[in-house]
Parts: structure tokens; sequence; C-alpha cells
């Protein structure tokens, strides 16, 4: 109910003591806000059910198996196909490896989905919504599960509105039970993208868990729950904040669910035999509201809360059919085509528009990036870090020391062997504490498979060798085993000539 109405049901807020005549009985206010009406989609079948069931089908397929597939990354590695290893610090999808300092790509992956999702809503509009977000995903499977014990929308509906009995109860409670288990496994199946699958599921299995691992299986389960099981509709209208900026993505050519006002009324109630002539075809069943999963009358016009699933296109078509009259009251299609067919023009989509060519364009630049990132990648990633304090020692001999920490990060999963030079700085010479004694112009520094290997470094010059406080000093790393090679350009300080 309207607010405007509820203040005209309770009097306006005209007071009962203003005029002191009054002599209606002392009633609580009554509220100004709607109560929530549980919206009970009714099942139909069509081409946009068949679509909604195969992309929930695909989508949860994926999501359930992922974990559960192997890769070999030989021996010491782990052979989960997509696992972020929290522990290890290391994320793994099939071949590809990515360390914490690889973020980057996880920019470029996340910035790829906005933009990605930008270019399909301005080509078709709210599909994201209507069929591949997982709140619709696991709101339909809930539904499916509510349907299977509690029957479809009229009989849910009439038992809702009944009192408590047996036959209620168990069936509410068969409903919550398989929620349950579903939401568990959707919890269950999370945490293991972060764990070995197996092993941590046989854990699980022998009661051998850990509180981390379970506590956030239920807490992710837990949210399915509650927004699948009862939030539902509510989270895509009052939560999500996508349907709010979505129309900046839509123009004349994005494809909308739109009822065809021009065609449908005058509405009302119709016979089999009724000549539609002179009335419009909308024989005001409500079936595609019966249908709608957010409960709304898209005959209404365009609206937010309106997903983009084309259920209610599946139901008019099924009410066409049924009275001879064309498919597609309700259409998915572009504002062009619905003006031009209103008027009889011809209808035409067009795909190529200045937003999508923008599009377009920014999620090939950023794949390519990517792409160029992921095949010229850095297996050597060294870090020279030149020691303050102090800046300088001078040696007895009168010879200047430079002291330098050395981070080499080897990503392979096996132990690595590399080479590194000093150059830059005349007769210079260099130990490494632990390693090498023995003053050297060339070393070999040994770091074990997927780690960080630190050395303290000291380079050593003769102090003739000095003309200036800062003079540059040059390090060559080579990998002995790939022959990739890194240099890194630092300092060698010393006292101010004489
Ligand atoms: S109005 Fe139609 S397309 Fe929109 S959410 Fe309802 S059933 Fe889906
Ligand atoms: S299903 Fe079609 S005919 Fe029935 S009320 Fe909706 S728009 Fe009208």
């Amino acid at each position: 109910m309207a607010v405007a109405e509820k203040v005209a049901k309770t009097g306006g807020g005209a007071s009962p003591a203003g005029g002191g005549a009054s002599k209606q009985p002392d009633k609580q206010p009554e509220s100004l806000y709607e109560d929530y009406k549980k919206v009970q989609p009714k099942k139909i079948s069509g081409f946009f059910r068949t679509l909604k069931n195969w992309s929930a089908i695909i989508l949860l397929g994926v999501y359930f198996i992922g974990p559960w597939l192997r890769w070999d990354r030989g021996p010491g590695a782990p052979d989960q196909a997509i696992l972020l290893d929290m522990s290890g610090r290391r994320g793994y999808i099939l071949g590809v490896e990515f360390w914490p300092q690889e973020i980057y790509y996880l920019t470029g992956l996340l910035i790829l989905g906005a933009v990605g999702l930008f270019f399909v809503t301005a080509l078709l509009g709210r599909v994201w919504c209507g069929f591949t977000c997982i709140q619709t995903v696991f709101t339909d499977v809930f539904v499916m599960v509510e349907r299977v014990f509690e029957g479809d929308r009229n009989q849910r509906i009439k038992r809702d509105r009944g009192p408590w009995t047996a036959d209620k109860l168990s069936r509410k409670t068969a409903t919550n039970l398989v929620w349950l288990v579903i939401s568990f496994a959707v919890g269950w199946t999370w945490v293991i993208y972060f764990n070995d699958a197996p092993s941590t599921t046989l854990a699980l299995l022998q009661g051998d868990y850990t509180w981390g691992v379970l506590g956030f299986a239920l807490l992710v389960g837990g949210f399915t729950y509650v927004l699948a099981g009862f939030a539902r509709e509510q989270v895509c209208i009052y939560m999500c904040p996508w349907p709010r900026f979505q129309a900046a993505m839509f123009d004349e050519d994005s494809l909308v669910v739109t009822y065809e006002k021009w065609r449908g009324e005058p509405r009302g109630y119709a016979k089999k035999a009724e000549s539609f002539e002179t009335r419009g075809h909308c024989v005001d069943c409500q079936l595609c509201v019966q249908v709608c999963p957010t409960g709304i009358d898209i005959r209404n016009g365009s609206q937010l809360a309106c997903i983009g699933c084309g259920l209610c296109i599946d139901a008019c078509n099924t009410v066409m059919d049924r009275f001879g009259l064309p498919r597609e009251l309700i259409t998915y299609d572009s504002n062009n085509n619905q003006v031009a067919r209103s008027k009889g023009e011809p209808t035409g989509y067009r795909l190529v528009r200045g937003r999508t060519i923008a599009y377009a364009a920014i999620m090939l630049l950023v794949a390519a990036v990517m792409a160029f990132g992921l095949v010229t990648r850095a297996r050597v990633d060294v870090s020279v870090l030149h020691e303050r304090s102090p800046l300088f020692v001078t040696l007895s001999d009168g010879a200047i020391r430079n002291g330098y920490t050395f981070k080499i990060l080897n990503m392979l999963p096996q132990e690595q062997t590399y080479r590194v030079d000093v150059e830059g700085v005349e007769g210079a010479t260099m130990t490494v504490v632990g390693y090498q004694d023995e003053p050297v112009t060339q070393t070999d520094l040994i770091v074990k498979a997927d780690s960080v290997g630190t050395f303290r470094v000291y380079v050593t010059a003769p102090r003739v060798a000095i003309d200036d406080p800062a003079m540059d000093l040059e390090f060559k790393i080579e990998n002995l085993t790939t022959g990739e090679t890194a240099q890194r350009d630092t300092l060698f300080a010393g006292p101010a000539p004489r």
C-alpha cells in the first residue's frame, strides 16, 4: 500500500484531540511502511526459462567442479588446477602461478570483468542480473527446491496463509534442510578453492578440521541460506548497487524487456474466440506478474527491479499462443525497434555503436597488456637495497666498503643458481656473508625452489677509484638454468675526492 493511501486510511494524521469531540477508541498508529509480501514466482517454461536453466547448470558445474580438477606441476608443488594458497602466498590457475607481488594481474582481471559487464549490458541489457549473477542463480535453485516440497505458487501462497499443521511443518522443514545442505556445499566449495580439496574434505569427514576452515564455510553457507532462501529479490532491489548505475550503459539500441503498450492497450479480460480488432492484446491475465521473480508488473514500464530474466516473455507468449495472437507482446528488444514496430517500420539491430566500440577497445587493450605481461613476465625478480647506516666504511688499508641486501625471488619449482657480476667501479670486488669469503667480481648464489633468497653482499673498492661520493654501481644477475638476466643499478658511496 502506498504511503499516501496509508495516511488517508489513518485519517490523514488528524488529531482526535483537535475538536475535543472524538469518541473514537485509542488505536495504535498504523505503520506508514508497507509489510513485506513474499514473492512466490509461478513455474513457467519457454525459451528464457531454458536459457536460465542452462546458464545455472554451466555456472554451478564450473563452481562445484573447479576445485576438484588436478594439474600436475611436478614434485612438491600443489596439484590443484585452481588454488589460492593463502598460507603459501601463491595463486595457481592451471599452468600459471601468481605471486603476491603480481597482484596487478588481479587488478587487470577486475578491470576486464567490469568493462566486459559494461559491454554486455550495452549490447544485451541486464543479462548479468537475469542469467548469471550468483544471487539470481541460487535464488532460482532455492525456489526450485521450495517448489518440489511445497508445490507451485498457488499452493505455496495458500499454505503460507493457512495455520501450522503437521503437513506444513514437515514440508517447510524438508525445504529448509535441503537449502541448508546446498548452502553448506556452496560454503565448503568456496573454502576448498583456498585449500587442497581432497585432503581438506577428507579431514572434515574424519572430524579433523580447523575451526577457521569450518567457520569460513559456515559463514559463506550462512549468507547463501539467508540471501537465496529469504532475502531473494530484495538483494537485487535494495542491496545491490549495480541496478543503480547500469542505466548509464544503456542507449536506444540496448536490449531491454518491455511491454509493448501500443499493442497491448486497452487491456481487458477476453474469451478465446473474441475479436481483438478494437482492443489491445493484453488479456490482463496477470501471468507475467505471477512468474516474475521480483514480483513486478512489467506493464507499468521499465523498472529498476526488473532483472531482465525474460520469464514474463515466456509467460505472455503462452497466453498469446492460446489466443492465436502474435507472440512478443512483452519483448526483449531495443527501444528503437519497439518504436519502429509501433509505426510499422522495419526493424534492425545495431551492434556497432560508439559505446560498444569504446568498451570493446578497452577490453582488447587490457587483455593485450595482460597477455603481453604474462608471456614476457620476468622469472628473475631481484631487489638490491643499499645499506644506509653507515653509507660506507673505510677499511684499515684505506679501501672503501659498501653493504647491500639482495633479495632474489625464485618463482620456479626447482632450485636455481644465479650468477652475480659487479661492475661500474674500477677494481670493485664483492664478498657474500656466509657464501663467498674471498673477494671476487663474480659469484654464484643458490635460491631454493619457490622461495626468496636473501643475501648480504659487501662491495669493496680501492680508495683511488673513488672520484665521486656517489658513484654508479651495477649488478648483473643471470639465472644459469633459464638464461634469464636482470640488471640492478645502484650507487657506491664514498668520501669526497681529495
Ligand atoms: S519483469 Fe519480466 S524480465 Fe523483469 S524481472 Fe520480472 S519476469 Fe524478469
Ligand atoms: S501475460 Fe501478457 S496478456 Fe497476460 S497480463 Fe501479462 S502482458 Fe497481459
